[in-house]
């Protein structure tokens, strides 16, 4: 990133996208002072050559920006302070996000640049899209909020799909972001503790679809149609929007129908309408939640002119992503599927609704509301497996209405569960974790969680196989 060639930048935080930012910045000739609470942090942005300067003491005169890391604010009050004092300076406190549309501007304006935010599905939506694109053989980058960080991808340039997942914080520290084509998924008031209200958390997401030359704004929630209804209204020249649903027909934009990811023109017949790919046997996109996704994935691709047998193959050969419905062994007519990061009992709901004879592995370190607002799906479950802190308080929820048993800890649920699956006369039983809850009073993180989930799974079918 050339942008501060010659000049000196302030950068807080030092995980992995801020050391790949310190390198940009770096060799684009720019000199970077930066602060991280952690000492391995530190001594890694030093042996890059990175200055470490305790920001909260800075003299703001010297910087002509503040770069901030995605989760600093989250897990640090200073920055508060920090990032007030270089604005009082009248320093600009951005994001790794906006170096790269600086690049892109600069140098490859007219680079496809696909942008992806939403309350939920995001992860899901910026893989399938990659993978869709990747299989019809275009050169691809994906990153951003998942995987690589930005400034660690390849340059942007015309003949390469930039593929970039957005958090609200990171669209919040990109004032300069136009994409090609901007994705609105959906809108619903979590993850509002850090911008305050719903409506700020909204307008922080609008700004992605409104700086974007295609937009596609979801339209089954209120917050995202009223988005796409006022963009329409605004009119900016040059801007083309489209709605796209997974609850019902639309007259016209992209939706499914029958599982089927579908697109009509505006102003066409229902005759005319183009069918982009079909869901059924689409074993990753399970679930009218991942129909969502895939309706936006595909409309995507179209838009970078994939023809519909290549979009089609691409979502049947979508391998999914680690931790999310994913299925991870089988065992005769028992399916064993990780769902670890589902941490609350919304995420645990798409999974509840997406299988039916569910012997369910649940619980962790408990959220506020537990499982009550789960009680509707409790007849899909053919019982339960309990784990963790949560499972006495999981137990009261479901006494009387599904048969569960206590655990303890991961290795007894998957065991008891499968033990009992495979006695089950239904036809796919479903061994899924899908705790509902946080990990951390067993596991690192949920991926950890997940990965011993498969682990356990894999364990299981070495040592008594049944032939299927
Ligand atoms: P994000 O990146 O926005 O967190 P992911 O694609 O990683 O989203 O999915 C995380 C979880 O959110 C999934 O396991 C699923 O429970 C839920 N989810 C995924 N897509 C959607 C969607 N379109 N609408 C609602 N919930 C979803």
């Amino acid at each position: 990133a050339t942008t501060f060639s010659g000049r000196k930048v302030a950068l807080f935080g030092l995980g992995g996208s801020g050391l790949s930012t310190a390198r940009a910045l770096i060799a684009g000739g720019a000199s970077v002072a930066a602060w991280d609470d952690g000492e391995a942090g530190r001594a890694k942005a030093q042996a890059q050559g990175v200055e470490i300067v305790d920001l909260t003491s800075a003299d703001w005169r010297e910087f002509s920006a503040l770069i901030l890391s995605p989760g600093v604010p989250l897990t640090h009050p200073e920055p508060h302070w920090t990032v007030a004092r270089a604005r009082e300076a009248g320093v600009e406190v951005i994001g790794d996000i906006e170096l790269f549309c600086r690049e892109r501007q600069a140098k490859a304006p007219g680079a496809p640049f696909i942008a992806i935010t939403g309350t939920n599905g995001k992860s899901t939506t910026t893989a399938l899209i990659a993978h869709l694109l990747r299989s019809a053989g275009k050169d691809v980058q994906l990153g951003g909020n998942i995987g690589t960080p930005i400034l660690d991808l390849e340059p942007p340039s015309e003949a390469r799909i930039h593929v970039i997942e957005c958090s609200s914080f990171q669209i919040d520290l990109t004032p300069s972001l136009a994409p090609s084509i901007g994705i609105l998924i959906n809108l619903t008031p979590d993850h509002i503790d850090r911008h305050g209200t719903m409506e700020n958390y909204a307008a922080v997401k609008e700004r992605l679809v409104a700086g974007a030359d295609v937009a596609l704004i979801g339209v089954d929630d209120a917050f995202s149609h009223a988005i796409g209804a006022r963009l329409t209204e605004r009119g900016r020249e040059g801007q083309r929007i489209y709605p796209v649903s997974a609850a019902r027909a639309l007259d016209w934009g992209f939706f499914i129908e029958d599982r089927k990811a579908l697109y009509r023109e505006a102003g066409h017949a229902p005759e005319e309408t183009e069918t982009l790919g079909d869901l059924e046997g689409a074993r990753a996109l399970r679930g009218a939640h991942n129909a969502q996704n895939a309706a936006f994935a595909a409309a995507a691709a179209w838009h970078c002119g994939l023809s519909c047998a290549e979009i089609a193959r691409g979502l049947l050969t979508y391998p999914g992503l680690p931790h999310r419905m994913e299925e991870v062994g089988r065992r005769g007519r028992v399916v064993f599927v990780n769902d670890s990061k589902a941490t609350n009992a919304d995420a645990a709901e798409k999974a509840l609704l997406s299988y039916d004879d569910i012997f369910w592995i649940a619980g962790g370190k408990a959220k506020e509301g537990g499982i009550e607002p789960l009680r509707p799906l409790f007849s899909r479950i053919a019982k339960a497996y309990l784990i963790g802190a949560a499972a006495q308080d999981f137990a009261r929820t479901l006494e009387g209405a599904v048969t569960y048993e206590q655990c303890g800890t991961l290795d007894v649920a998957i065991a008891r569960a499968a033990e009992e699956a495979a006695l089950s006369e239904a036809r796919e039983p479903v061994v899924l974790l899908s705790p509902a809850c946080a990990s951390y009073d067993q596991f690192a993180n949920f991926e950890a969680r997940g990965d011993a989930f498969r682990l356990l799974a894999r364990e299981l079918h070495a040592h008594a196989p049944i032939a299927g």
